[in-house]
């Protein structure tokens, strides 16, 4: 039964209970009536969540600062075994979780795998880095001295996440903080809880039976933007990490600076391919098609403005035209489709409203109407659009997060490199070349202005050893990957002393 302003359970909330109970874990706790959550492949119900109040985040806060003392003295070799052991849990259930993931966020199954596959993926990275939490030795001027620069845990991590990636980017921040020696608090984004408790869950289970991990080492709060305004503005929390929107961060980012937070940003996205006369075309056309409509354009990655060279752009946009009209659109549990739903309603109509404005801006729209699937009146399908566009008006500037993609062209490379860098955000970029020359000039410098360059690859389906983040807008920040985990430690400068003397930095006298 359902009482109001809780919506009667739809087809795959028993579905959710079944996958919970094939993880050995239960929902009962978490159950409630504030957060009802949906799934877009057909829109219904799953379940009524319980959502944490100001109160419950300042018992939290406290817990975790508890667990931070002692789980910061635990050898870091050894907080690496607590995410080996969970990467093997996480390992055994996969395709549990895969499915889970698929009916609350909507992404295909084969991309859901693909996201598991990176938390088990980052699990063991983080196991390697537990032994690789390294320092400098640098060259003291004074005599007999040694000056050398360490690192030591930090704090409480409170970590706000988008619904887009809802498993993969708590596991790059929390597992690398985890091995680092911090706690953390996790605020999942409120379209995608569940994801969120059941890996959770599962890492609290293999803490509770290890033997160095303390109590509410690892916590969920559950939550919408004003639970995550209480992380930013929380001084028992040390560092913020915050993926989402360029609004979000332009206000978690704020706060959380205003109390000399340590801020992670990885914010919205606006990404381009340069496709060049010499490029692989059928390579481009694959690239271009996966990173322009995979995850129904819900990627921070997702291609969004494509920069083709004049002379090929007439059969370049006819061949992407007639591949986008091949996709299957349709259920994300079908092994057959290329493109689920969108999130929701509200993804559904701000595209609509782009589609409109690139009309008026001079925009020929190709595709990007709504698709009916059986059974399924209240999700949001949609062809994904190819706009080709006069010029990078205003609306290309923006990032709609649906699948759109804006086709401009360029005579010189240059102007192609200028058009590329000529937005507000900076994430990921790439070009499609033959030309080594040009290939190089993208890397450089000189070429774009992302966090992430690809050549002869798309924009999305970054590997994670890398740093992945992006500048301007996009927020600077950098998660995981290379030397990421400094975002999660304190650094220590240390001078020691061991001759018989004294002498001052920079030859400074002072007798007495
Ligand atoms: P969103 O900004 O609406 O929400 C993200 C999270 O922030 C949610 O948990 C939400 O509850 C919380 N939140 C929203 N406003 C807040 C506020 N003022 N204070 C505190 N918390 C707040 O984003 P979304 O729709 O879930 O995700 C899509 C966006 O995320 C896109 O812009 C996408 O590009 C971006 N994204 C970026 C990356 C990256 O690594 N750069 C990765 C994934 C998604």
């Amino acid at each position: 039964s359902s009482s109001p302003g809780q919506p009667a359970p739809g087809a795959f909330a028993d579905a959710i209970v079944d996958l919970f109970g094939e993880l050995g874990l239960s929902l009962s706790d978490d159950l409630g009536s504030d957060l009802a959550v949906f799934s877009p492949i057909d829109g219904s119900a799953l379940a009524t969540l319980k959502m944490h109040r100001a109160t419950d985040m300042d018992a939290m806060v406290a817990n975790a600062e508890v667990a931070f003392v002692a789980w910061k003295q635990v050898p870091a070799p050894h907080r690496g075994e607590l995410i080996r052991r969970y990467g093997q849990l996480v390992r055994e259930h996969k395709e549990v979780l895969s499915r889970l993931l698929t009916i609350e966020n909507g992404k295909i199954l084969t991309e859901a795998r693909g996201e598991v596959q990176e938390v088990i993926d980052i699990c063991e990275y983080a196991v390697g880095l537990s032994r690789q939490l390294f320092g400098l030795t640098i060259a003291s001027e004074r005599a007999e001295h040694r000056l050398t620069e360490y690192w030591h845990p930090l704090g409480v991590l409170g970590l706000i996440s988008a619904f887009n990636f809802p498993a993969a980017v708590w596991a790059w921040g929390t597992t690398v903080a985890l091995v680092c020696g911090d706690s953390a608090i996790w605020k999942p984004s409120e379209k995608t809880p569940l994801t969120a408790l059941a890996f959770a869950k599962l890492l609290q289970k293999v803490a509770a039976d290890y033997e160095f991990a303390p109590d509410h080492l690892v916590q969920v709060a559950i939550g919408d933007a004003e639970c995550g305004g209480i992380i930013a503005d929380h001084p028992g929390i040390s560092i913020v990490s915050a993926t989402g929107s360029v609004r979000m961060g332009q206000d978690v980012g704020v706060r959380v600076q205003r109390r000399f937070g340590r801020p992670v940003l990885e914010l919205g996205g606006n990404n381009a391919a340069i496709v060049a006369p010499s490029a692989d075309i059928g390579l481009a056309l694959r690239g271009t098609i996966f990173a322009a409509t995979g995850t129904c354009g819900q990627r921070c990655t997702t291609l969004r403005r494509l920069i083709v060279h004049e002379s090929i752009r007439a059969d370049f946009v006819k061949r992407l035209i007639a591949a986008v009209g091949s996709l299957n659109i349709g259920s994300p549990l079908d092994d057959m489709t290329h493109v689920g739903p969108l999130i929701d309603k509200a993804a559904f109509d701000a595209m609509q409203r782009a589609l409109d404005r690139a009309r008026g801006e001079g925009g020929t729209v190709h595709g990007g109407e709504r698709i009916e699937v059986a059974g399924s009146p209240e999700a949001y399908y949609v062809r994904p659009a190819i706009v080709e566009m006069p010029a990078q008006s205003e609306i290309v500037r923006e990032e709609t997060f649906a699948p759109i993609l804006y086709v401009l062209s360029y005579a010189d490379f240059a102007e192609a490199i200028a058009l590329q860098n000529g937005v507000p955000q900076g994430l990921s970029s790439c070009i499609f070349t033959s030309d080594v020359r040009e290939a190089e000039t993208f890397q450089s410098a000189q070429g774009s202005d992302c966090g992430i360059v690809n050549v002869n690859i798309g924009t999305s389906g970054a590997e994670i050893g890398g740093a992945f983040g992006g500048e301007k807008m996009t927020g600077g920040g950098r998660v995981s990957g290379s030397d990421s985990w400094k975002n999660y430690m304190r650094r220590v400068t240390a001078t020691v002393n061991y001759s018989t003397e004294l002498p001052l930095a920079q030859g400074v006298k002072f007798d007495f």
